[in-house]
């Protein structure tokens, strides 16, 4: 679980090593036993500031003090930081990533969110793209915010998007068909592909606000949402509660 991708194994690695020396990459599939076949058009993992949807620019806007980017991928979001005057690490599991963010000059490392070891504090924590899909599992939640406790500073904050599934299981009527019996609807496996790379299947978590804050109160978080997206997504800001 504290395990960081070497590059045979990194798709998505790969594609955005490859994007960053040439300009252009094959196709990133994205496959799922939830849904259909999906594409990440590369280039939108090198997305400036004018071509980010606006709950991450909010997330930009309203970042303070030192920042840790997780899950940085091609470090976009710790690149604009960092021109705003702020100091970023960044942190991912892919070795491949790191190397390009490292290129680019951010302070990247190659650091698994969950390892216990990386003890750093910082004011403000962005997990952009539905970042906390790396949690996985909702039941892995109380395992996401003791890893928020030991990185923040005492008035540090976290900045998150993520999406409400439910609009999946939507009725021509406009009710929502979920098997509440079941696992939580929001819990996706995927598989990433890129040329002859074949990444391992992994667990994603999207959440949808009013899970997410039950969580956060449960393991002695503040949590509130700053904004709505355009499609069931929200852009949500957690805080140590005193
Ligand atoms: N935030 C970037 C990339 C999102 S893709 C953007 O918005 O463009 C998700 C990234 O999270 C990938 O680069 C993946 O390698 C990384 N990742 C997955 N699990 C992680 C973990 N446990 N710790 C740190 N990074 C992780």
């Amino acid at each position: 679980m504290n395990s960081i991708l070497v590059p045979q194994k990194d798709p998505m690695g790969r594609a955005i090593a490859d994007y960053h020396a040439t300009g252009k990459a094959a196709k990133l599939r994205v496959l799922s036993s939830m849904f259909y076949e999906d594409e990440i058009p590369v280039s939108t993992l090198f997305r400036t500031f004018s071509h980010m949807p606006i709950l991450e620019q909010e997330m930009i806007t309203r970042a303070k003090g030192r920042v840790l980017d997780v899950g940085a991928g091609s470090g976009c979001h710790a690149l604009e930081l960092k021109a705003r005057g702020h100091d970023v690490v960044a942190i991912d599991i892919s070795e491949l990533s790191v190397g390009v963010m490292k290129e680019r000059d951010i302070d990247a490392r190659p650091i698994n969110f969950f390892d216990e070891t990386f003890t750093e504090k910082f004011d403000t924590i962005i997990m952009a793209m539905n970042g906390i899909g790396i949690v996985g599992k909702v039941e892995r939640l109380p395992l996401f915010f003791r890893s928020i406790k030991r990185l923040l500073n005492p008035d540090g904050i976290v900045l998150l998007d993520s999406s409400d599934l439910r609009y999946l299981f939507e009725e021509e009527d406009g009710s929502f068909c979920i098997d509440i019996a079941g696992k939580y609807y929001g819990e996706v496996d995927f598989e990433m592909r890129y040329k002859g790379i074949k990444g391992a299947t992994f667990d994603w978590l999207y959440i949808d606000y009013n899970t997410l804050e039950f969580y956060a109160n449960e393991s002695g978080m503040q949590c509130q949402k700053c904004i709505d997206g355009e499609h069931y997504d929200y852009l949500a800001e957690i805080r140590i509660r005193r």
